[in-house]
């Protein structure tokens, strides 16, 4: 037996990963095509390094995303070594069917008719883990669910044709290096509600939608947008909308909820939250504050 060695910083939930990870080939690290880099976790990079395991990256909810977007992104992680990014739908059966060959190509030395292939999910809460597994599986193994972490326990199942799948391994959580990130993930639903307040992440969410997609706004709400800022959007939807309190004030927190619920859902049409280019000019603007 090998001794294990794991640096000490480490702590229990990566020491877990990692010795998950030793015995799999391929990590399948699902994040949400509209907000790739803020929904994915860097742990699984690191890990990934330690233990030299090519990744088949999924940009997930690539229905919701901008399609010009997500290409970008795919250049973008197409260009680092030992990883193959690919758009994806969990719900389209067709799309999820194409997933094993891929993870295959990325480890061929287990492709000698005896060894199986074996396959590991990553990923945060509410990217889209359980819905892949169920379609990975074609049947309902997986509970799925819109609240974050649903996944508890880790399961290897057998996909036939010589493939395993290993679920994530224990809770995920994203690590917020930016404020941004916290915002993106709250506004796609990945860390859960009353964890920030409804209204400052609409109105966070109106600043990039305002800046990246006025005309998608526009056409939903039937109003001027020039101009306005986050705050002044909102308001707006709750005019349009009628969205009053008793005695006849605004109700900004449901103005909030209309915009938000538009955004999750694609009511809005197909937004993504950050190109490799909104990334870099974010991360060069906070090295200079
Ligand atoms: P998990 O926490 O990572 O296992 O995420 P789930 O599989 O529970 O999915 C979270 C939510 O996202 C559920 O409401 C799913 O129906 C939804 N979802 C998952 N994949 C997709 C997708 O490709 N497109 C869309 N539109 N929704 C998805």
């Amino acid at each position: 037996m090998p001794i294990q060695w794991f640096p000490g910083h480490m702590n229990s939930a990566r020491r877990n990963a990692a010795e998950s990870m030793a015995a799999i080939d391929v990590v399948i690290e699902v994040t949400d095509a509209r907000l790739p880099e803020a929904s994915s976790n860097p742990m699984i990079a690191e890990l990934r390094k330690f233990r030299n395991r090519p990744c088949l990256k999924l940009l997930n909810k690539s229905d919701l995303a901008d399609p010009a977007a997500t290409r970008a992104w795919m250049d973008f992680y197409n260009a680092q070594p030992d990883v193959k990014a690919v758009q994806i739908s969990a719900k389209n059966p067709a799309e999820v069917a194409r997933i094993p060959a891929l993870c295959r190509s990325l480890a061929p030395h287990r492709d000698d008719g005896t060894k199986p292939l074996r396959m590991m999910i990553m990923g945060i809460p509410n990217v889209g883990k359980s819905t892949l597994m169920n379609a990975l599986l074609k049947r309902k193994v997986a509970k799925v669910g819109d609240e974050p972490a649903v996944t508890k326990h880790q399961q290897t199942l057998d996909l036939g044709a010589g493939m395993t799948l290993t679920d994530t391994p224990g809770l995920m959580w994203p690590k917020i290096d930016y404020d941004a990130d916290g915002y993106m993930l709250a506004a796609s639903h990945a860390i859960g509600r009353n964890a920030v307040i409804d209204e400052e992440v609409a109105a966070f969410l109106g600043e990039v939608l305002l800046a990246r997609y006025p005309n998608l706004l526009a056409a939903r709400y039937k109003i001027k947008v020039e101009g306005m800022d986050g705050p002044a959007l909102v308001e707006a939807i709750g005019r349009r909308r009628g969205c009053l309190v008793k005695g006849g004030g605004l109700d900004l927190e449901k103005a909030a909820q209309i915009l938000l619920v538009d955004y999750r859902s694609g009511a809005l049409g197909r937004i993504s939250l950050e190109t490799p280019e909104t990334r870099a000019a974010m991360v060069e603007r906070q090295a200079a504050e």
